[in-house]
Order: C-alpha cells, then sequence, then structure tokens
C-alpha cells in the first residue's frame, strides 16, 4: 500500500510542473473534468490549476507552503492545522433540499434536523459556489470510493484547501490503480467544499448563518461554504449514504466495527454509540481487526466499512490507555486538527485550550491490524455504547430483541460539562439510533431493518454503559476506568459471557446483567448495591428512567417496543 502510494508520489511530482491540460494521465480525462466541472456544476470556467489525487505529501507540501497548517515535530511530520471559528460540525447550518416530486421528499424526516431547502435556493448557491471555486488561483479534486458491493459510491471532491484534499484522501476509499483512475468516469455524488466563501445574501434567502452545508440527493451534489471543520465533508457523505442505502435494502450504521484474528471462521462485532462513548477506542483492540471505527453498512452478506480511514478524538491521548491509537497518530499521513504544539513542535494532547473536540485523521493502514478486505461476516454482537453520566446503567447488561429495538431508537448518552473542579454537571441527550444528526429518514426505518437483521442473524445486543457506574459524574467520582470497558468487551467477542443465565431484570431499568464477568469486580455490575446510598441511587435511577420514558413518548416512537424501555413507570409514560 505504502509502496504504491511512493510510485504514485513520483510521479505526480512531475505532474505538478506541467501545465493544467496535461495535468491527467490523458487528455480525455483532463477534458472529461472540464465538462463536468462546467457541464454538472456550472463553473464559470476552470480555476487555472487543477490537482487532481495528490499523493498525501504532495497535499501536505501545498498546504504547508499556502500557510494551512504547520508540520509538527512529535508525533513525527504531522500536519496540524487549525479550522478555526467552527471546531465542530455546524448542524444548524445543514439542509437537504426538498424536491417536491421526488421520492425522497416523502422519506425524509424533515423537521429541526433535516431542514428543507427550496430548489430555486440551491441553485443560487451552487452558482455562488461555482463562481468561487472557479475564481481561485488554485483548487483540489478528489476521487475515490465510499465503502465496497453493493454499497459502492463513486465520489468526487472538490476543495479550496489543500489540507482538505488531504483529509479527504485519508477518509474516503483510495481507487485501486493508475487505470481505475483513468477510468473513473462521472462520479455517483460530488462534494463541493468552498471553505472561504461566506454567504452574505443568507438572511434573504431564510438561511441561519452565513455559512451551509446543502445536501442536494437528487443532483447528487453536497455544497458545504465558510466553515474549515472537515468533519462536515466526512459526515456530509455518511448522510447521503444514509439515504441511499435503505432504498437498496441496506442498513447503514453510525458504528464502529471490528472482525476475529482468526480468518477460518470469522466473526465480527460492531460498536454504536453517541460522540465520546467509545466507539473509536473500543474497535481499537490488539486482539481483534478493525474494519472500521465509524460508519458501516450492513447487506445481506457482510458489515462493510464505507471510509478509508479513522477520524478519533486525541484530547488527553496517552500510549499507556490508547497505545494502538496512540502509534496510529505516529505514523505518516496524519492530520491533528485543533491541537497545541509547544515551541518546539511537540503535540500537546492535554491542552484543550483551542477545544475539547481535537482530532487526528489517519488512513486506516495506520491501524496494524485493519481488516484488509474492509468487510466482515454479519455480527455476532452488536454494543450499543453509551456514557451515562448519572452512573445508574450496569457496565454491561444483555438485551432482548425489544430492549434493543427500544435503546436503539432511542439512543441515550450523557453529556458532562465541567463547573468547578472535579465536579461535573450530567445532561442526558438523545439522538436517535445513535446518529439523528446523519439519519436523514425517521428513526423507525432504520430500526426496523436493525431489528430484522438482528433476528435474522442471531446477533446478541449489549448495552455497555462507558460512563460512570456507582456514583454520579456530578459526585466527582471518575469515569469508567478503561480497562473495565475493555474487560468487557473481550469478555463478549470472546463468548465468555453467559447469557442463558443472567440476573433477574432491575426493577428500574429492566436489564438483565450477567452474573459475573472476567476482569470486572461483580460488585460493580449491580450499579443498585454498588451506590453506597442507595436511597440516592433510586432517586437518580428513576430520574433517568423517566427521562427515558419521556423522550419516548414526545418523539412518539414505535409503542410497540415501548416495552423494551424502563419498567419504572411514570406519568410520562402514561401520556403516551
Ligand atoms: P465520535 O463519534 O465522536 O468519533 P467515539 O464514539 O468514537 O466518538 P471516542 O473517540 O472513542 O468516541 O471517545 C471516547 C473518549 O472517552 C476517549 O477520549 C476515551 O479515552 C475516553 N474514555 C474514558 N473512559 C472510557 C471508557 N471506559 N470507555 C471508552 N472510552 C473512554
Ligand atoms: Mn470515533
Amino acid at each position: 500500500m505504502w509502496a504504491r502510494g511512493l510510485c504514485n508520489s513520483l510521479e505526480k511530482v512531475r505532474w505538478l510542473q506541467r501545465p493544467m491540460s496535461q495535468f491527467f494521465s490523458g487528455k480525455a480525462v483532463s477534458a472529461s473534468l472540464q465538462e463536468f466541472l462546467s457541464a454538472r456544476l456550472g463553473f464559470p470556467q476552470p480555476p487555472p490549476m487543477l490537482y487532481r489525487n495528490l499523493p498525501f505529501s504532495q497535499a501536505k507540501q501545498l498546504a504547508l507552503q499556502r500557510g494551512e497548517g504547520t508540520e509538527a515535530r512529535d508525533p513525527p511530520g504531522a500536519l496540524c492545522v487549525d479550522t478555526g471559528v467552527f471546531t465542530g460540525r455546524s448542524p444548524r447550518d445543514r439542509y437537504i433540499e426538498r424536491r417536491e416530486n421526488s421520492p425522497f421528499a416523502d422519506l425524509i424526516d424533515w423537521g429541526e434536523v433535516n431542514q428543507p431547502i427550496e430548489p430555486r435556493v440551491v441553485d443560487d448557491l451552487q452558482k455562488d459556489v461555482a463562481a468561487h471555486m472557479a475564481s481561485l488561483p488554485e483548487c483540489f479534486v478528489y476521487d475515490g470510493l465510499v465503502s465496497s458491493g453493493p454499497s459502492r459510491l463513486k465520489i468526487r471532491v472538490l476543495t479550496e484547501l489543500a489540507w482538505h484534499h488531504a483529509f479527504a484522501s485519508n477518509m474516503f476509499i483510495p481507487l485501486g490503480s493508475p487505470a481505475e483512475e483513468a477510468a473513473f468516469g462521472e462520479p455517483d455524488f460530488t462534494v463541493v467544499y468552498a471553505s472561504g466563501y461566506r454567504n452574505r445574501r443568507y438572511r434573504a434567502m431564510g438561511l441561519n448563518s452565513d455559512i451551509f452545508i446543502v445536501l442536494g440527493l437528487e443532483r447528487r451534489l453536497a455544497l458545504i461554504a465558510g466553515t474549515h471543520y472537515a468533519g462536515e465533508m466526512k459526515k456530509s457523505v455518511f448522510t447521503v449514504m444514509n439515504a441511499i442505502l435503505p432504498t437498496r435494502g441496506i442498513l447503514p450504521l453510525h458504528c464502529a466495527a471490528t472482525r476475529s484474528l482468526d480468518d477460518a471462521s470469522p466473526n465480527t462485532i460492531c460498536f454504536a454509540g453517541l460522540s465520546g462513548t467509545g466507539k473509536s477506542t473500543l474497535s481499537a483492540d490488539p486482539q481483534r481487526k478493525l474494519i472500521g471505527d465509524d460508519e458501516h453498512s450492513w447487506d445481506d452478506t457482510a458489515i462493510r466499512n464505507m471510509e478509508g480511514g479513522i477520524y478519533v478524538k486525541v484530547i488527553r491521548l496517552s500510549p499507556e490507555k490508547e497505545p494502538i491509537l496512540y502509534e496510529a497518530v505516529r505514523k505518516p499521513h496524519t492530520i491533528l486538527e485543533n491541537v497545541v504544539l509547544d515551541n518546539r513542535g511537540v503535540v500537546q494532547f492535554d491542552d484543550a485550550t483551542k477545544t475539547e473536540n481535537t482530532r487526528a485523521t489517519c488512513p486506516i493502514q495506520s491501524i496494524p491490524q485493519w481488516e484488509t478486505s474492509r468487510q466482515g461476516p454479519p455480527p455476532k454482537a452488536f454494543v450499543f455504547l453509551v456514557c451515562d453520566a448519572f452512573g445508574v446503567l450496569p457496565p454491561v447488561s444483555v438485551l432482548s430483541p425489544i430492549q434493543a429495538a427500544y435503546h436503539f431508537i432511542l439512543a441515550y448518552t450523557a453529556k458532562v460539562a465541567g463547573t468547578e473542579r472535579g465536579v461535573q454537571k450530567p445532561t442526558a441527550t438523545f439522538s436517535t439510533c445513535f446518529g439523528a444528526a446523519f439519519m436523514p429518514f425517521s428513526g423507525q426505518a432504520y430500526a426496523t431493518m436493525l431489528c430484522d437483521k438482528l433476528k435474522r442473524h442471531g446477533t446478541r445486543v449489549y448495552l455497555v454503559n462507558t460512563g460512570w457506574a456507582g456514583g454520579s459524574a456530578a459526585d466527582g467520582a471518575p469515569r469508567m476506568d478503561l480497562r473495565i470497558s475493555r474487560a468487557i468487551i473481550d469478555a463478549i467477542s470472546t463468548d465468555r459471557i453467559d447469557t442463558q443465565n443472567l440476573q433477574a431484570p432491575d426493577p428500574i431499568f429492566g436489564l438483565q446483567v450477567p452474573r459475573a464477568v472476567d476482569g470486572v469486580d461483580s460488585r460493580l455490575l449491580n450499579p443498585a448495591t454498588f451506590w453506597s446510598d442507595s436511597r440516592a441511587y433510586q432517586r437518580q435511577a428513576r430520574q433517568l428512567a423517566e427521562l427515558m420514558q419521556a423522550e419516548y413518548a414526545r418523539k412518539r416512537y414505535n409503542p410497540q417496543w415501548a416495552a423494551g424501555g424502563p419498567l419504572w413507570s411514570t406519568k410520562a409514560a402514561q401520556v403516551a
């Protein structure tokens, strides 16, 4: 893999010196790309310089020359960039084009998350973005793939920034050979990322601000403008996949996936969970191969990674706790976002001055045990990760099919906001299917597909709490030791959890806990008895149960799955 990259690199260094018309491997390709820009995207003229599929080292070099970032001395050679005002996604500026006569118009769950935008407004924005891109001295074209097999999509990403080009080359799946590059033809979907464009007319257009992320499913085009946060491009493509795949009978999932080392009878485990619950952390497992850390699809025969790279949080990254990820960011091709460097160029992973959400992207090859097929068989186990800051959910429980449906569609986690030192105030958040922000259809659509697949493949479902247990974050208790979460995942993946002989359901959540898990203190398994103050536990657990039921009722989720929720009955449940 690296060797091929090097060959490409040498060839393209020469290409860099040539005028645009000779830049591509053949004139035909170049002409078709120019044609694409003008006929499909409406470029008034092509930019003077277009780079296509630059090897990482070239894109990085250009990014440095153009002043987009700096090179770290440690991790050696990492490209460090700041994303400016936006250090995370901007969900309030994300729109989906609504075309009245399109089949998508009926399928999309329009609302606050999937905000509709009218075609004539998108026409205007497309014109503006095309004019902006065409006016740049240079711009970057990445042609690659998303997913494989029946989920595969050919993707083209046009960016204004060299580091966004490098990001795309890390995160999407590269074409296999120069021949494949030459034969790429028309993409199935295009992203135009005009990071430097600001929409001054946003008020007149009825938009939220001068930045926008617009997904046009029918025109097969996403327009991103104004923000520099590269995650927008990754998650825009994911959202598009989440609209396209169900129409092919394939289930898209916001989850990580690992595969056993043994290839004779391989098995897969998936980890769904909201941001910060541990998908990337727990899927970096020395005992298993990594399929992917964030976006997968589940078709009749396989779980497939949609991506070609990983995008991980690096705040407080340590070699002791997360050796695999720590080593991965030290390999070539790493991009670090919003990290702080000291005056010797050493990255300070503990420094959250710019944001808590410091991130690294690396090609998946930076994980030694990556699964080269990018897929695994249908999963034997599906883990729902939650970070329960109230400290009342057990570290692991085994879900019945109806509980799986309930917890998947509800998708709870907690966020903690630090106040005074050591004291953190938790709030519950819910995000359907563990990724509402990326799900254009109703949660019901994805959850029903998941239930069918779990049943058909006999997949066992576990709820794993990677947050607090035995005390709330509000009491200043530390988060669950990562070693405990790893021991639980280990027990799940090696079938050492006796799912036939579980403890009786607890009276509040109705969750069934294993009698023992290797490497985990048995007292910890039952928060009700582990809390030193049992009254405090009751109060806190009932409060969370009520929040869950209230949310389930408010969203009018499937009443048939309500029985999979907390047993503790409340007014909210009666209203439902
Ligand atoms: P995203 O969807 O934003 O990529 P993610 O689910 O991949 O989120 P991670 O990047 O794995 O989440 O973040 C989990 C964070 O919580 C890491 O910084 C990890 O070190 C920390 N952490 C602390 N304790 C645990 C634990 N017990 N299990 C998992 N992660 C833990
Ligand atoms: Mn992740």
